[in-house]
């Protein structure tokens, strides 16, 4: 029987969860766009698990929704990468800004807010935004991946996000980075050019540098910090469903 929006307590998604775990990427994509048609969007930064996510989708659905959190402090090639996307896809990107343009933040909150306090920056420019966009939405598909860091390690493919109140779809949660770029080559996906110098994980301008060999993929982001994620991902694990029932 096909699940209702309406039918999808946090209760439920337990259930939803137990069997989505043996689910394809593709399976779960079109279970999340039948269960919530125009209420899901997928997230995307445009790495490479994103074009990955991007490019199915496409072959499931033609018109799924894709927006991404515009800091404004992106990388050119980024920026073309979209403009790609945009074409090869047919797909409008909802781009979602921050209330502060750079120049606003700089004159409230001083220069180089990024060096001083990232956290802060982060939220302005990426939190707040994304508490915004998914306040219109029953469902986000986010393309991370478990053995990316160590808060992303308990993500489920589908799981009752806490943090901001809907369901939260992970379709390549078990995938490895070697599958993630077969798929790339296999069908002919664009990607961002940084990722073949040495940019294996690409986010603000002021906040990513090349990893140097031996490096740890997400090395070159916040170097220096012990920051690792950006506060869009991260959970308490004692706000998570009960996974041990799954
Ligand atoms: S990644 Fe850096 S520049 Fe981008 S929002 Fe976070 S702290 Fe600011």
């Amino acid at each position: 029987m096909k699940t209702q929006i309406a039918d999808l307590t946090p209760e439920r998604i337990v259930a939803v969860q137990q069997a989505a775990e043996t689910w394809t990427p593709q399976r779960t994509l079109a279970w999340a766009f039948d269960t919530f048609g125009d209420r899901v969007a997928i997230s995307s930064a445009f790495g490479a698990e994103g074009m990955v996510l991007i490019d199915m989708a496409s072959r499931v659905r033609k018109d799924f929704r894709l927006f991404t959190i515009d800091t404004e402090f992106l990388f050119p090639e980024t920026y073309a990468l979209m403009d790609r996307i945009e074409q090869k896809y047919e797909v409008k990107i909802e781009k979602v800004l921050s209330l502060l343009s750079p120049e606003d933040q700089e004159h409230l909150h001083g220069e180089a807010l990024w060096a001083r306090d990232p956290d802060q920056c982060c939220n302005l420019r990426k939190v707040e935004p994304l508490r915004r966009k998914l306040s219109e939405l029953r469902s986000w598909i986010t393309s991370i991946r478990r053995d990316q860091t160590s808060f992303r390690r308990a993500a489920r493919k589908i799981e009752w996000d806490v943090k901001f109140g809907l369901v939260k779809v992970n379709p390549i949660a078990d995938w490895t980075s070697k599958q993630i770029w077969r798929y790339l080559h296999d069908h002919d996906v664009p990607y961002n050019p940084l990722h073949d110098k040495d940019y294996p994980s690409i986010g603000c301008t002021h906040c990513t540098r090349a990893i140097r060999p031996g490096e740890d993929a997400r090395a070159g982001r916040w170097p220096g910090t012990a920051k690792t994620e950006c506060g869009l991902h991260m959970i308490e694990p004692l706000a998570r469903l009960p996974v041990a029932d799954v």
